[in-house]
């Protein structure tokens, strides 16, 4: 098979895959972007130059392969990339989808520091795993041998999947715990569908629990160390959230993402009432009673009766009526 015509990002301008038509996205919280078609992926892996010294694969935390695997994409040998890239990312379809790639590896890429536009890197990473799902490359986790070993791992967030996927592949038996209700942490909890469909998760999760992966969930890890077994925490998270700016953003966000996954808000994610002290307690209680008392008054003063305690022919009167016929005050006289 003929070699792929790289560099063509001279003569191919950059092109992210089609966003979905504005009147579905509005009636669902499915993803914006739609899958890049094969010929499309082809031609916009095409463009990437085969640096050297690729700045795409420095700039991205797991150092992925950049460059082997869009050329691999360009000459339509997927299921060769899909193993590049799953040889050093265990979720590519999901970095494709929400690693911040701008200030990453597109971010890094020598053709956008050219002005010709980045590769599409985050799109061609996403297609060529979505592919190998739908034609079945996602091998099943068969460990080469099995150990004597196990490993607990605290938090399944995407740290704690990724760990989980790693050492079940080396033969350990693994127990993932997590305090939520499913497996996934900020990519479940944190991510609106949008950006990332819960599916993608759990399809991952499910092939986990497929490899021999056991899930605790609803488990709340204290600072105790686990009995009988090394554990692995994974469990820094993100559980305080950044206050956007903007209309809406005094609203509670968690509840917001939850709602739009469609999931109901377990115990430990509503929203905390402030706890009440004696002291509010009492001065709410106060606070009460002034405002009952003051109601009390008022309603007393309305019907011409005598506030509680007021000495008898001190009647209130109303000054409106009384204007006329109402004593002036007189000093009392120096007789
Ligand atoms: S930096 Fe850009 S052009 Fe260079 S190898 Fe990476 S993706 Fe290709």
């Amino acid at each position: 098979m003929a070699p792929p015509r790289m560099l063509s990002f001279v003569a191919v301008p950059q092109e992210t895959p089609e966003k979905r038509d504005v009147d579905t996205r509005a009636r669902d919280f499915h993803e914006i972007y739609a899958d890049y078609i094969e010929a499309k992926a082809k031609e916009q892996s095409s463009r990437c130059s085969q640096c050297g010294v690729p700045f795409c694969q420095s700039h991205c935390p797991l150092g992925n392969n950049i460059p082997d695997w869009l050329m691999l994409t360009a000459a339509g040998r997927l299921e060769e990339a899909y193993e590049v890239s799953a040889a050093t990312s265990n979720m590519p379809e999901v970095c494709g989808r929400i690693c911040p790639q701008d200030r990453l590896c597109e971010g890094g890429c020598v053709i956008e520091q050219s002005g010709h536009g980045t590769v599409t890197i985050g799109a061609v990473e996403r297609y060529i795993t979505d592919t190998a799902w739908e034609r079945g490359w996602v091998a099943p986790i068969k460990p080469a041998r099995e150990l004597k070993q196990s490993v607990a791992i605290i938090g399944a967030g995407p740290a704690g999947l990724s760990a989980a996927d790693q050492l079940r592949s080396a033969g350990y038996k693994v127990t993932v715990y997590d305090r939520h209700d499913r497996a996934g942490g900020l990519l479940i909890y944190g991510i609106p569908n949008f950006k990332l469909e819960k599916e993608i998760v759990e399809r991952r999760t499910q092939r986990l629990i497929a490899g021999g992966v056991k899930f605790k969930l609803n488990t709340e890890i204290g600072p105790r160390p686990l009995p009988r077994r090394p554990a692995l925490e994974t469990r820094r998270g993100a559980h305080r959230h950044r206050r956007l700016q903007g209309q809406g953003a005094d609203r509670p966000r968690r509840r917001r993402q939850r709602r739009a996954s469609g999931a109901r808000l377990p115990h430990h994610l509503q929203p905390r009432r402030p706890r009440r002290t004696a002291r509010s307690l009492r001065q709410r209680a106060a606070q009460r009673c002034g405002q009952a008392r003051r109601r009390h008054r008022r309603r007393r003063h309305r019907h011409g009766l005598r506030p509680h305690g007021r000495a008898p022919g001190r009647e209130v009167r109303h000054p409106a009526s009384t204007a006329a016929t109402a004593p002036t005050c007189r000093a009392p006289s120096a007789k």
